[in-house]
């Protein structure tokens, strides 16, 4: 494991302490400060400001009862969190996560993964995460819209265009964002279309802002290839998970010519050697909000399909877990390594465990973290947030040429950042670092607060 500076030993002995049985916001400040021990040492300043330890502790965290009626007329009862923490680049922005392994620790990894992601952007947006351990799944849309009213009866009350604006992750999509928005406009009596994104296209969303996170996390693979000289053509990818991350960059990778060999779900994984069918899959997943294993039973003899093992098996060329956190460990890391994966870039949010990373790294295979590979969805809503408050709405075309620029934007910037730190070709510390300094020094800025 990767040592840390000995004047970051004790920041992260603070934050394991004040945040007892946080283990994925452990592992996810552990990650950031193993990095961050060259700039300490050329920057004093950073130090002095006690700016690292500042950035550890949330500007806010909120929890709240959330009360609803299932359809049985039974009363349910959730929990509610939005972790507000850290707004010096901008108002706080971050996903919404409805699952039922949700608890506070999980939100502030992701909160704060989420402040380094959107700095790396360069859109002017803080860092924000929130949710609830409700579970969606086998919930009628009835229920979940009560859900989501109830969710925001306290939330709205916390969230604004110019202070906080939530967006969607695992869990809530475009029917979520929908109830939650609807309830927001209700209570305040004010058509703010700001104030969440991943909107419908017909109340003030963004084209490609579905498509993002996926086409985005492929758009940085694709410049991982072509620094390289080489490029999607002929590759066989693997991509784990079947939700929106996933589809979408299934299909950017079939758009740049590579073939996506195997996908799964939280039940088992499917391989295809002719590439996955992505309308079958968009109808399984998207519409009627099925299975894998449905998928692959209308796909008959030309999918084979796995309750059992790991999709890490499946040999390729470019591994992209967009799953969920931890679901690629230290022995998948290695079976990866074993059949001649070459690239393995995070559309999830933490992914790959702390062991598989530093196997990875090992081994020569290139690694892009999530901060940076799926940073292409919060850059989208980004761009969201400037049409709604230019009351304007850009074609497909245009939108997506930005986020590739912002994709392109974020590898050079990662590859800069690491060759000015000594580490060249290493996308965790350039998109740690770069992240991390452009945070700094708008805090160390804006004083002590
Ligand atoms: N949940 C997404 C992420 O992890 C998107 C957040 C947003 O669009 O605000 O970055």
């Amino acid at each position: 494991m990767p040592v840390l500076d000995e004047q970051l030993i004790p920041v992260f002995d603070e934050v394991v302490s004040r945040n007892p049985g946080e283990t994925e916001f452990h592992q996810a400040v552990r990650e950031v400060l193993e990095s961050l021990g060259p700039v300490v040492a050329k920057h004093p300043e950073y130090a002095d400001g006690e700016v690292i330890r500042r950035l550890c502790e949330p500007e806010r965290q909120i929890i709240f009862r959330v009360p609803w009626v299932d359809d049985a007329g039974r009363v349910q009862l959730n929990r509610g969190f939005r972790v507000e923490f850290n707004s010096a680049l901008g108002p706080y922005k971050g996903g919404l996560r409805f699952h039922p392994t949700v608890y506070l620790g999980i939100v502030k990894f992701l909160g704060f993964e989420q402040i380094f992601k959107n700095s790396l952007t360069g859109m002017p947006i803080g860092g924000g995460k929130g949710g609830s351990d409700f579970d969606p799944k086998g919930r009628s849309d009835a229920e979940v819209m009560r859900f989501c009213q109830s969710f925001m009866t306290e939330l709205y009350r916390h969230i604004g265009e110019y202070t906080d604006v939530p967006a969607g992750d695992i869990g809530v999509g475009g029917r979520e964002i929908g109830y939650l928005f609807g309830q927001y406009k209700r209570i305040t009596n004010v058509y703010e279309s700001g104030v969440l994104t991943g909107k419908g296209l017909t109340w003030g969303g963004s084209l490609v802002r579905t498509e993002a996170t996926g086409y985005g996390t492929v758009f940085f693979v694709n410049e991982m290839l072509s620094t390289g000289g080489d490029s999607f053509d002929g590759k066989r990818a693997v991509v784990s998970g079947s939700g929106n991350v996933a589809i979408y960059a299934i299909e950017k990778v079939h758009q740049l010519g590579g073939r996506v060999i195997a996908c799964s779900d939280s039940d088992g994984y499917v391989v295809e050697e002719s590439g996955i069918d992505l309308d079958l899959l968009k109808e399984v997943k998207e519409e009627r909000r099925g299975r894998l294993a449905d998928y692959a039973q209308r796909r008959g003899s030309s999918a084979c399909y796995s309750a059992n093992g790991s999709i890490w098996s499946v040999p390729c060329d470019i591994a992209l877990p967009c799953a969920t956190q931890n679901e690629l460990n230290g022995t998948d890391a290695k079976q990866l390594v074993a059949n001649g994966c070459q690239i393995v870039a995070e559309g999830a949010n933490m992914p790959a465990t702390p062991e598989a990373i530093d196997v990875l790294r090992a081994s020569g295979v290139r690694f892009a973290p999530g901060k940076a590979a799926n940073a292409g969805g919060v850059a989208t809503s980004a761009l969201e947030m400037q049409q709604n408050a230019s009351r304007d709405s850009w074609t497909f075309e245009y939108t997506e040429e930005r986020l590739e620029k912002i994709m392109r934007s974020i590898h050079r910037r990662c590859l800069e950042t690491a060759d000015e730190y000594g580490a060249t070709g290493d996308y965790v510390v350039g998109a740690n670092i770069a992240g991390f300094t452009q945070v700094a020094d708008a805090m160390l800025a804006l004083g002590i607060i």
